[in-house]
């Protein structure tokens, strides 16, 4: 299991929206504008402590 950065939820590496290798580690996002909002400013999320998702993040309904 791995957490995506921007909005520290837990994400399966291999379901995951995406992955971005930073810095020698490879991070997994749960949807396309969480990995656009790593890319944008990776060290602010890094060293972020709170999480919040990004604008235009739509989370996917438990049943699908
Ligand atoms: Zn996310």
């Amino acid at each position: 299991m791995a957490m995506d950065p921007v909005c520290r939820m837990n994400v399966v590496p291999e379901r995951a929206a995406a992955e971005v290798r930073y810095q020698g580690e490879v991070f997994y996002f749960c949807s396309i504008p969480c990995k656009d909002a790593f890319l944008a400013n990776p060290r602010m999320y890094l060293e972020r402590p709170i999480a919040e998702h990004p604008p235009g993040y739509t989370p996917r309904k438990p049943n699908e």
